[in-house]
């Protein structure tokens, strides 16, 4: 064993520290949301042919005119265009 340990390479001079950039502020990552794929407006939902005659299933927005339905919800009858809504009159009067 007379064999001496390598000497040590010298320790590499720790290069000099940059002066201190602005530290930029990171926004959190948004995490995209899975999307549902896009669905298309079904309008022939909208309409029965019955032979001659076509009936419309959803009554028409007074303010847009024709063309423009109004979705029903549970109380209420609301137009997606202009945001027009009807609630539905409750048959029982609270006040009675
Ligand atoms: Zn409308």
């Amino acid at each position: 064993m007379s064999k001496q340990p390598a000497p040590a390479p010298a320790p590499v001079p720790a290069p000099a520290t940059e002066p201190a950039a602005p530290v930029e502020e990171k926004k959190p990552e948004k995490k995209a949301k899975p999307k549902a794929p896009k669905r298309r407006i079904q309008v022939y939902k909208l309409y029965k042919v019955d032979g001659d005659s076509l009936a419309r299933l959803r009554k028409e927005c007074p303010r847009c005119g024709k063309g423009y339905f109004m979705a029903q919800h549970g109380d209420r009858l609301t137009c997606g265009h202009c945001g027009y809504t009807t609630y539905a009159q409750k048959k029982q009067d609270p006040h009675a």
